[in-house]
């Protein structure tokens, strides 16, 4: 049962606006299920129109930010819970520890490094939730030619390529997460690729 989802996604509104309009369909889904957003706690771009769709819906959202960052005004301030951490890092491990499954939008650097290390963590077996990327607009067919790219180079599992689950649209989102994650620790080495 996935009570908590953790959404990663672009601190900025991107062109697009199918961008910020599938941060608020997500949102508005998330609070009409009753569920909790977990979340980098900005107000800004894709992640405050998120969370604050959740919160017209009625839902929970739980912000986890570094001190640092709170300081500099990025913070949501009407958020159900506002959680100040020391660092980046403890930040990503929080919002993973509090979330059943993760979803991102387009995004970038932070986007792509915190669906990136969800997805390692899970390659290693340090979790078993499933990870799902929403593909706005197509916004991310290159990186899925890349990634298929880095399979037929001899780099990654075609199993651990498909941790990483794609959605075309909102009901995919809820179906790819809805689907049990294999877990893949212990079957395998880090390096044993031939
Ligand atoms: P980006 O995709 O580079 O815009 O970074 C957005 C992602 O990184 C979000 O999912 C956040 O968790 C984190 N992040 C980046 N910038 C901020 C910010 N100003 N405030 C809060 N979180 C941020």
């Amino acid at each position: 049962m996935i009570e908590s989802i953790c959404v990663y996604c672009g601190s900025n509104p991107g062109f697009d606006p199918a961008f910020r309009a599938a941060a608020i369909s997500l949102g508005t889904e998330i609070g009409r299920r009753g569920q909790r957003l977990v979340y980098g706690g900005s107000h800004l771009g894709m992640m405050g129109a998120l969370a604050d769709a959740v919160l017209a819906a009625g839902g929970k959202v739980t912000g986890v930010m570094p001190g640092l960052l709170v300081d500099k005004e990025a913070a949501h301030r009407g958020l159900s819970e506002l959680r100040v951490v020391n660092s980046m890092h403890e930040r990503k491990m929080l919002m993973a520890d509090l979330a059943d499954g993760f979803v991102s939008l387009p995004g970038g650097y932070g986007t792509l490094d915190e669906t990136f290390e969800i997805a390692t963590w899970a390659q290693l077996g340090l979790h078993a939730k499933p990870v799902v990327l929403w593909n706005v607009s197509g916004f991310y067919d290159p990186l899925f030619t890349f990634l298929d790219g880095i399979v037929s180079a001899g780099l990654l599992r075609p199993q651990h390529r498909a941790l990483i689950r794609q959605a075309q649209t909102l009901d995919e989102v809820y179906a790819r997460l809805a689907e049990p994650v294999e877990a893949s620790g212990g079957k395998w080495l880090p390096g044993d690729l031939r």
